[in-house]
């Protein structure tokens, strides 16, 4: 029997399962594919880490740990992880995203500056802001890569007596009547725990069907770009991570600087394309509608890119209708903690939801505010 068992070892699981390790935890962590895989959310190079967070001010104590605990990693483990390039997110000064980053920014003395545009395309030559736009070029901002991250954690896990499984497919879980252990069914056997950690990121509606989400699994596309002229000023040091407001279709368009040099391309995506998909059948090939989405917002954003795609990958968002994770115990099954929802955001803060998830597995509660997550919070709309 284990102590705890985490479903899931992409981002959210692996660290969870790092976390329960360190504590001293019996672990098993069950992934139904091969370690740092491409078919969930957790791949694709790079990922953005930023602190001045539009989306809400309660997500900076977390976004200060994940910091934190990032160089921590990379210490003991004597890599770099995160990549601090700076970050710039361009829109209208009334604009939810320049307006939320400054008040954010402001509220906890982040280190930042106010751009106007004429400043930013002086400091930043590939960017074309309109004359009305500003940015806010936040300092600490950069970027971290995913699959190293996954690795890392999945490795110290290991390390620390985790054992994993791959290639094993989770089919249902069970909590017994008492609430004393869970037992979860596999594609190859039974096994207890006294917890249960699920994490399986676009694959948790199907193991939390009882309680009836409302989650939409959605279909984003990641391209690399080879720049129309030099490659310059797409390196890091005169390229940041950024965000670029859309005044059109509220879908901003964000890319980072050639983190591979000429080679390897420039990583441009639109954030929040609302296709829906299920993992099942999600369409891995890109397709015209896909280019052309992209070449349009990259002609008036950022036109030195060109058009030439070196390369393009699918990937899952999981969305919940406000956006917010999903975090906390589960809301039947008190020996169950449940981590989804992350909306296309939530890479950043994966060391501390595994830290959370180890606080919630093993007291029961946390220090952090995570009344936003709350698993409860739909249950007035409908479900
Ligand atoms: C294109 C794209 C860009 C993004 N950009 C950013 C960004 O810039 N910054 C940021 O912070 N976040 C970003 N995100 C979001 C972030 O990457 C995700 O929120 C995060 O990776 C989710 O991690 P996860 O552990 O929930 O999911 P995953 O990493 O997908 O892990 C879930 C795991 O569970 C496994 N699993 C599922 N079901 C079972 C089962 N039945 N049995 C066994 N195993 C199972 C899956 O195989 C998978 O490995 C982006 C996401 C995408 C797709």
């Amino acid at each position: 029997m284990y102590d705890v068992i985490v479903i899931g070892l992409g981002g959210m699981g692996s660290a969870a399962a790092q976390h329960l390790a360190e504590r001293g935890r019996r672990v098993l962590g069950l992934e139904q594919f091969s370690p740092v895989h491409e078919l969930g959310s957790s791949h694709g190079a790079t990922r953005i880490y930023r602190q001045s967070y539009w989306e809400d001010p309660a997500y900076v104590p977390l976004l200060l740990r994940s910091y934190e605990l990032w160089a921590t990693l990379e210490k003991k483990m004597s890599t770099t992880v995160l990549h601090t390039t700076g970050g710039l997110f361009v829109g209208a000064p009334d604009g939810e995203l320049v307006k939320g980053c400054l008040s954010t920014a402001l509220a906890y003395r982040l280190p930042h500056d106010l751009l106007d545009a004429d400043q930013i395309r002086n400091r930043f030559p590939c960017m074309t802001p309109q004359p009305n736009e500003v940015g806010v070029l936040e300092h600490r901002a950069g970027y971290l890569e995913p699959e190293k991250c996954v690795a890392l954690q999945l490795s110290e896990a290991a390390r620390l007596g985790a054992v994993l499984s791959f290639n094993e497919k989770v089919l249902e879980w069970h909590q017994s009547e008492k609430g004393s252990c869970v037992s979860v069914k596999t594609d190859r056997a039974v096994y207890e725990a006294e917890r249960l950690v699920v994490a399986s990121g676009a694959w948790i509606p199907g193991l939390l069907a009882r309680l009836q989400l409302p989650l939409k699994v959605t279909r984003q596309v990641m391209f690399w770009f080879e720049p129309a002229g030099s490659i310059n000023m797409f390196l890091p040091g005169r390229c940041p991570v950024y965000v670029l407001e859309s005044k059109h279709d509220g879908q901003p368009l964000y890319g980072f600087p050639a983190t591979e040099g000429a080679a390897g391309g420039v990583k441009v995506a639109i954030h929040g394309i609302p296709d829906a998909c299920t993992p099942e059948t999600i369409n891995r090939e890109i397709s015209e509608n896909d280019l052309v989405r992209i070449q349009q917002k990259l002609s008036c954003s950022l036109p030195a890119l060109g058009s030439k795609v070196i390369k393009a990958k699918t990937c899952m968002y999981t969305m919940t209708p406000d956006e917010h994770f999903i975090l906390g115990l589960h809301p039947r099954f008190s020996s169950v903690v449940v981590a989804g929802g992350f909306s296309g955001h939530g890479f950043k803060f994966a060391n501390v939801i595994g830290e959370i998830l180890a606080d919630l597995v093993i007291d029961g509660a946390t220090k952090y505010k995570i009344d936003l997550f709350s698993p409860n919070r739909f249950r007035d709309v409908g479900n």
